[in-house]
C-alpha cells in the first residue's frame, strides 16, 4: 500500500515530469474506479495540468485554464493502485486501467490498479471536502505545523493500541501498515502497547521515530523510484515483513502477527509495556 513517502515521491515525479502538460483527452477503460462522469473527464480537453501534491494518503493533480485551478482529480491508491508515466500512449492499455489522460504532445499518463480498490474523485478545487473522510483528516504526519508540541496535545484526544493509532488518519495522516511498523521500532514501542500506558518521553521518542522513519524513506525513495513511478521500493525497511530474521539492533529474531495486513516487531527491542 502506497504511503506517506512513496506518495510524496510520486508526487514529485509527476511535478516535474507532467506539469504544464495539456490534455487531449481523457477517459476511464475500468469507470467503476473513477468518480466521474464521461462528460466530466471530457471538460478536462484542453486543459493543463498543475504540479501534483500530496495530502495524505491522497494524490492530488490539478488542472489548470491560464494557470486557475479549474478541476481536480483526488486519487487515493489504496492497496495496490500505481501511476504510469508513458512516453508513447501507443502502449497497449494494461488491465485494470482506471484512467487514461492523455497528453497533446503524444504521451500519456495512467491509473491502473490491480486490487481495484483505489479511488479517483474528480471534483472542484473547492469541493474537497466532499470526498469521504477528507474533513476528518487531520495533519500529515510530516506537516511542519506538527510540532512535537502539537502532536503532544493531538495524541491525548485519541486512545487505543498503538499500530492503529498511528494507521488513523484522523490522528495523523500519511502513515499506513508498513511505515507504522517502522515508527514503533525505531521508537522501541510495542505496537499493541496503549497510549493511555505511554511517559512523556514514550511520546516523544514516538514523535522522534515518526518523523526520522518518515523523512529517511524519502530521501531512499527520491534515489530509487524515478522514473519508474510505477514500482513500489520496500528493500531498505528494516523490520516490516521481516518476521523470522534477525532484529537489527538486538539480533533476537523479529516476531510477525497477522497475513496480508502483519505485523512486524522485536520482544525485545519493544517491551509489552
Ligand atoms: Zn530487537
Amino acid at each position: 500500500m502506497p504511503e506517506l513517502p512513496d506518495l510524496t515521491v510520486v508526487a514529485e515525479e509527476l511535478g516535474r515530469r507532467a506539469t504544464g502538460r495539456v490534455v487531449r483527452d481523457a477517459s476511464a477503460p475500468t469507470p467503476i474506479l473513477v468518480r466521474a462522469t464521461p462528460t466530466e473527464l471530457e471538460q478536462l480537453q484542453g486543459l493543463t495540468l498543475g504540479a501534483a501534491r500530496r495530502r495524505g494518503k491522497f494524490i492530488l493533480l490539478p488542472f489548470e485554464r491560464d494557470s486557475v485551478e479549474i478541476r481536480v482529480l483526488a486519487v487515493n491508491p489504496m492497496l495496490a493502485g500505481r501511476f504510469w508515466l508513458i512516453p508513447d500512449g501507443s502502449a497497449k492499455v494494461r488491465a485494470r486501467t482506471g484512467l487514461r489522460l492523455r497528453f497533446a504532445d503524444g504521451g500519456e499518463l495512467r491509473y491502473v490498479d490491480r486490487e481495484m480498490l483505489g479511488k479517483l474523485y474528480l471534483v472542484a478545487p473547492d469541493e474537497l471536502d466532499r470526498i469521504p473522510g477528507w474533513n476528518e483528516m487531520g495533519p500529515d504526519a510530516d506537516d511542519p505545523t506538527l510540532t512535537l508540541d502539537a502532536f503532544r496535545q493531538r495524541i491525548r484526544r485519541h486512545p487505543g493500541e498503538l499500530k492503529p493509532l498511528l494507521r488513523n488518519p484522523k490522528f495523523v495522516a500519511g502513515i499506513g501498515n508498513a511505515y507504522s511498523d517502522e515508527i514503533l521500532w525505531t521508537a522501541r514501542l510495542a505496537p499493541f502497547r496503549k497510549r493511555s500506558t505511554l511517559e512523556p518521553d514514550d511520546i516523544d521518542r514516538l514523535y522522534a521515530a515518526m518523523r526520522s522513519v518518515l523523512g529517511d524513506a524519502v530521501g531512499r525513495l527520491r534515489e530509487l523510484v524515478p522514473p519508474d513511478i510505477q514500482e513500489q521500493h520496500r528493500e531498505f525497511l528494516k523490520v516490516h515483513l521481516r518476521g523470522g530474521e534477525p532484529c537489527p539492533r538486538c539480533g533476537r529474531e523479529l516476531r510477525q502477527l497477522g497475513g496480508s495486513e502483519a505485523t512486524t516487531f522485536c520482544r525485545t527491542c519493544q517491551p509489552p509495556f
